[in-house]
């Protein structure tokens, strides 16, 4: 062989070498991809809050965000990024959801999340475990290592227990503010603040082109009977899927399951070919809205388009797409 057909030889199995390991590779498509994250919506007017809570409020969205951008911007899944993010919510004392989550009328504390992934339609989800320090952990738990979808109670809690989930007392969950709101609603024999929502939820596009909805809840305030919201039922308070959207809600869970509000937003898109806003707007104001329910969501698309739509005077809100330019919001404007 001379030394030409030699080089030829050499070259072609360097392609064919190229070809074949690329194709172990997960594609890596550098185009949009982002998150937007809420940590509920209400009543909330900047007479309601002072400067210094304000402030607060801020830096835990943006720490959120940015925790979950970076998983995004290494190429991460979008997966990882919305457990990461809702890790940092549940662990302020600032939102319904892990350490500050509300009081049932009994006195405990009784937490609901899910994880819903958009390639494979997968999901996982716990309700009305006490002792979980991370609810969304254990949802994605669900997801992963178990043929079910929805967990509840002890059994739920066996099986994270089962999985190595970091467990604590019922104490961790005592926080002052959700203390006294209890007292307030059992004076009045009723939930207070019916009209303040302080769930979390994260929706995200990674670079593979993948969504994720991740919600995680205390429920509201002095439940009883065992009441369940729309927080860990998929298609209600979280839905995802690649061919449409991402969706986390927070509201009055009730008018949420009614109106199946994740699901609706993504049929919507996918049946009735409107974007993702028209389709937001749609469900919260005219579905949600004329029953009477408050709340609102945040979704993101395939695309990356991203929504945030509420009926209420605010909702803690923000997101981070891949300008890397995190943008945080609470009231109306
Ligand atoms: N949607 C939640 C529930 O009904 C409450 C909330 O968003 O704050 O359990």
């Amino acid at each position: 062989m001379n030394n030409n057909k030699s080089l030829l030889l050499f070259i072609l199995c360097l392609i064919v070498f190229s070809i074949l390991a690329s194709c172990g590779k997960q594609s890596v498509v550098d185009t949009n991809f982002g998150l937007v994250i809420h940590g509920g919506a209400g009543t909330i007017s900047r007479d309601r809050l002072s400067p210094e809570q304000e402030q607060n409020y801020r830096a835990k969205l943006e720490q959120a965000l940015r925790i979950g951008y970076d998983v995004l911007a290494a190429g991460g899944t979008s997966l990882d990024a919305v457990e990461e993010a809702i890790v940092i919510l549940e662990d302020s004392p600032l939102f319904n959801a892990g350490k500050g989550a509300v009081f049932a009328s009994n006195g405990t504390n009784e937490l609901d999340a899910s994880i819903m992934v958009g390639k494979t339609l997968q999901a996982g989800a716990v309700s009305g475990v006490k002792q979980i320090k991370n609810p969304i952990k254990a949802a994605r738990l669900v997801m992963e290592k178990s043929p079910h979808v929805l967990l509840y109670g002890d059994g739920a809690e066996t099986f994270a227990r089962g999985h190595g989930l970091e467990f604590v007392d019922q104490s961790y969950f005592y926080t002052e503010r959700r203390w006294q709101s209890l007292q307030k609603a059992r004076a009045k024999e009723q939930q207070t603040e019916p009209d303040k929502h302080g769930t979390v939820g994260v929706v995200a596009l990674d670079k593979h082109g993948n969504l994720t909805a991740g919600t995680s809840t205390g429920g509201l305030t002095n439940k009883r009977f065992g009441r369940i919201g729309d927080s860990p039922i998929i298609g209600a308070g979280n839905y995802a899927d690649n061919r449409t959207c991402a969706i986390s809600a927070t509201g009055t869970g009730e008018f949420f399951m009614r109106t199946v509000c994740g699901y609706a937003i993504s049929a919507r898109m996918e049946f009735g070919d409107v974007s993702l806003q028209t389709a937001a707007e749609d469900v919260i104001h005219n579905e949600i809205g004329r029953l009477g329910g408050t709340g609102g969501v945040i979704g993101i698309d395939k695309s990356g388009n991203m929504t945030m739509v509420f009926n209420t005077s605010g909702m803690y809100r923000g997101y981070m797409m891949s300008d890397g330019q995190p943008v945080i919001k609470i009231f109306a404007d």
